[in-house]
């Protein structure tokens, strides 16, 4: 190869700046957030401008039950709406901000504009270096369940659908994705969101979902019980329940695990509430384009992580390995995770009262802990007989800003199936 070609290949490199280059690399990013768009405490730019200075290369923008489109207008004397307008107009400027009257009113408190996406999407976005998607999340019900739904790469909002139980809820949020998507011939992903908020769904209503792609197995909200309490299962144990009962009964694909934020509040600090910066996922793409996250998404090709950064995650159906990118005086414990064929499918309800809909209780080879290995590096040989294997890296250090207080910062790695052959 000649001088000059060398020149011009390194040229072209940096030109196509680093998210753009075609080596497969990771790609940092949040995919459930609030703004003013719903119940956000801060405008959208106020938003975007943390998660980029921060070091996120891209965000699905998720306010319930719409696309960051439209017309509105907000009263920032109401709560904590009025500290983030100040910090707005502070950062972006007068020349920027629009502040009036109500819609329709000539006089009467101050509102302020919630800027569209196709507005404020030109501040931040950068080829190959930060990426917004749209999205929403899709907030539907039954009784006293809350059914939430992130869906990505929205062309239009999904009006929250309703079923005639929890489980025909879900399912008829995820088809109604599925539906824009196919219309649209555009690549679309729901995410099912924090399932013990409010203790709304149990690995039963989950389970059987098709073309869900996702589901939390961690939310960085206060008030989620992502660890579950005496009567209710954490997500990990939800989380396995539902993988075992998918892979081993109703002959359904993987569901992948996210952690992400679900962040309402920049204008508060502390731990609870809920602030940004807790839960993310690393995703494994060529470019940083809607289609390359959610492609690499779809398929596996990412961790979730509250703090542990892994420097590779290789698997090939027949061994799991992880290298993880050390922080000074943290320790690690990788624990994989699976369930293996044969396992007792036999079920006890935790439930005294039999009409409540708590999670069932599995024998105890459901979601077992096949090894737990210490180090930097640890490495699964699959025996060919697990439904899935996964892995949960557990550090030393506590989460610097927590939901809940002694939260160790980990990482959960996409389950895996064994291949046949060598
Ligand atoms: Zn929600
Ligand atoms: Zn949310």
């Amino acid at each position: 190869m000649n001088l000059g070609l060398i020149v011009s290949l390194v040229v072209a490199a940096i030109a196509a700046g680093p998210g753009q280059s075609g080596q497969l690399q990771w790609f940092k990013g949040n995919t459930h957030t609030h703004s003013w768009w719903s119940d956000g405490d801060s405008p959208p730019e106020t938003v975007v401008g943390w998660y980029k200075e921060h070091g996120y290369d891209f965000l699905v923008l998720s306010d319930h039950n719409c696309l960051s489109e439209g017309t509105k207008w907000i009263n920032p004397e109401k709560s904590t709406k009025s500290t983030a307008s100040s910090r707005y107009e502070k950062k972006y400027g007068p020349g920027w901000v629009e502040t009036g009257p109500a819609p329709g009113k000539t006089e009467g408190p101050t509102h302020w504009r919630a800027k569209p996406l196709s507005e404020f999407r030109t501040f931040f976005e950068e080829p190959g270096k930060f990426l917004l998607i749209p999205g929403e999340e899709i907030s539907s019900s039954f009784e006293k369940h809350p059914v939430h739904l992130c869906a990505f790469n929205l062309k239009d909002a999904v009006p929250p659908q309703k079923g005639k139980d929890v489980t025909e809820t879900i399912q008829n949020n995820v088809s109604a994705v599925a539906e824009q998507s196919e219309k649209t011939g555009t690549l679309m992903l729901a995410q099912i969101n924090h399932p013990n908020f409010r203790w709304g769904l149990t690995a039963e209503n989950i389970m059987p979902t098709k073309g869900a792609a996702l589901m939390e197995v961690y939310n960085g909200h206060g008030s989620v019980g992502n660890a579950g309490d005496e009567q209710h299962p954490s997500l990990d144990y939800i989380y396995d329940a539902v993988l075992t009962r998918r892979l081993g009964e109703l002959n359904l694909p993987i569901i992948y695990g996210t952690a992400t934020d679900d962040a309402h509040g920049l204008t508060s600090e502390g731990p609870g509430g809920s602030h940004p910066g807790r839960g993310w996922v690393m995703v494994r793409a060529r470019y940083l384009t809607p289609e390359k996250i959610l492609k690499a998404m779809q398929k596996g090709d990412f961790y979730a992580s509250t703090g542990v950064v892994l420097k590779d995650v290789k698997s090939d159906g027949h061994a799991l390995s992880i290298e993880i990118q050390p922080k000074p005086g943290v320790t690690y414990r990788t624990q994989f995770i699976g369930t293996l064929a044969g396992y007792d499918t036999k079920t006890s309800s935790r439930s005294p009262d039999p009409k409540d809909e708590l999670t069932l209780k599995y024998s105890d080879d459901v979601g077992k802990v096949l090894s737990e290995q210490t180090g930097t590096e640890a490495n699964y040989k699959l025996t060919g007989n697990e439904l899935y294997v996964r892995a949960k890296v557990i550090s030393s250090a506590k989460q610097p800003n927590p939901s809940v207080e002694g939260d160790l910062e980990t990482a959960w790695v996409q389950p895996v199936r064994p291949q046949p052959g060598k």
